[in-house]
């Protein structure tokens, strides 16, 4: 089996394109949102979707047929670290949760009109989408097979009833992807289906705008009502009863995207922390050369490359069109909690200054720490990983 890693002129010119345009271009508009993506306003996502496209960076995921540059799964980790540089670069390029993983789902499940309708507005950035799933208790969470959304039968489609939260980007969505349940009980392996509800239908309501302790991803995490809402035929994405086999399709890559969006965040703590220990002394030399300095350096540099090893070799995998759960479950736990580190020791490396606004740190301390919990929580992965690592031993 031979593994390539390596990097094409075209992905090559794509990511230094980015890099470019992230730090020339988005960086500077940081300051513009006054801190807060959840609730930076709707010109400024366009205004900085625009430059991408002038910069020739835009939806470097999306298939070409949709507007987009094409690239598979290990170019978007070269081009998706370069854009996480700055929280605003994913959204600049199109390529932000939860928009970028509803994109994948639509073009791998929709139907030509489904696609037509709602994949082609989302890829072109005019529109945001948001995925629903999560429940609050005894719902769906961790356990997806807890579903209590209900779509039942009606004359010419469904009736949805439930509750979800923590619904990234829910407020200012053009529509939502539900997951509820269409057969079976809550606990059940199966019977959950996939529908495509627009905004504005009558029946599905935001409850509320969660505070949460990230405030990086633009329009923030909501709870929404499903109360009689009801959608067409048509509106069903896929088949009936298979929601859970689609949930995967789009989970695995999603899970990689972010690990690629966080790694580039976290490189960029390192950056300051190296500026910082160059430049600030102690005890008459420069932090760079105390030894316990040193190490939190160099353990940040082993958490880099080794997440982004196995960040690769997990692309690698489904880019092959293998399975791959077992290395995006690796990968995925190693870089949410590397990615904490690598933050954290860049906060301690820079003292008070650290956790003060004066630099991006204290910001992506909070931003990167529920990636632990969301995608699936660490122990959840860790629980699955080693079921498996026991089933190929027995
Ligand atoms: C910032 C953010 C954005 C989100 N965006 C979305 C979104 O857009 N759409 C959406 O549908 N959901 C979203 N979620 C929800 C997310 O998917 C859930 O939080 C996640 O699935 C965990 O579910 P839960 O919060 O109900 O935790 P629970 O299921 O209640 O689990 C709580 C804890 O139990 C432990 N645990 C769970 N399973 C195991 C196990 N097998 N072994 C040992 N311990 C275990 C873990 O420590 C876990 O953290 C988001 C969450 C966050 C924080």
């Amino acid at each position: 089996m031979t593994i390539s890693f390596s990097i094409s002129d075209e992905v090559a010119g794509i990511a230094r394109r980015t890099a470019e345009f992230v730090r020339d271009v988005v960086i500077p508009e940081e300051r513009a949102c006054g801190g807060s993506v959840h609730d930076a306003p709707e010109p400024l996502r366009h205004r900085l979707q625009q430059a991408a496209r002038d910069a020739g960076v835009f939806a470097p995921h999306v298939p070409r047929e949709f507007g987009g540059l094409g690239l598979d799964l290990r170019g978007q980790a070269v081009v998706f670290e370069e854009a996480g540089y700055s929280l605003l670069g994913p959204l600049a390029m199109n390529c932000a949760a939860p928009d970028e993983g509803n994109t994948h789902l639509l073009h791998t499940v929709a139907t030509a009109e489904q696609r037509e309708r709602y994949l082609r507005p989302l890829a072109a950035g005019e529109v945001r989408s948001c995925f629903a799933m999560t429940e609050p208790a005894p719902g769906a969470g961790s356990d997806p097979r807890a579903l209590a959304t209900t779509a039942t039968r009606v004359a010419g489609g469904w009736r949805i009833d439930g509750r979800k939260w923590f619904i990234s980007g829910a407020d200012g969505a053009a529509f939502a992807i539900c997951m509820a349940r269409t057969s079976g009980t809550p606990g059940d392996a199966g019977g959950a289906t996939m529908f495509l509800v627009d905004a504005g239908t009558p029946g599905m309501k935001l409850v509320r705008n969660l505070e949460t302790l990230d405030e990086g991803l633009f329009g923030g995490h909501s709870e929404l009502a499903f109360d009689g809402c009801l959608v067409g035929d048509e509106q069903v994405l896929g088949e009936v009863d298979a929601g859970f086999a689609y949930a995967q399709v789009r989970l695995g890559p999603a899970r990689l995207t972010h690990c690629m969006r966080w790694l580039g965040a976290a490189r960029r703590a390192r950056d300051i922390a190296l500026e910082r220990a160059a430049s600030r002394s102690a005890f008459g030399r420069p932090l760079a050369e105390l030894g316990m300095v040193q190490q939190m350096l160099a353990d940040t540099e082993i958490d880099i490359e080794a997440s982004r090893a196995l960040l690769w070799r997990a692309c690698w995998e489904l880019d092959q069109g293998r399975p791959g759960a077992q290395h995006t479950s690796i990968t995925k736990t190693f870089v949410s909690e590397a990615v904490g580190r690598i933050v954290d020791r860049a906060v301690q490396v820079c003292g008070a200054l650290g956790i003060s606004a004066d630099l991006p740190l204290s910001r992506l301390l909070r931003e990167v720490r529920p990636f632990r919990i969301y995608d699936g929580p660490s122990e959840t992965h860790r629980w699955a990983i080693a079921r498996r690592a026991v089933r190929s031993f027995t």
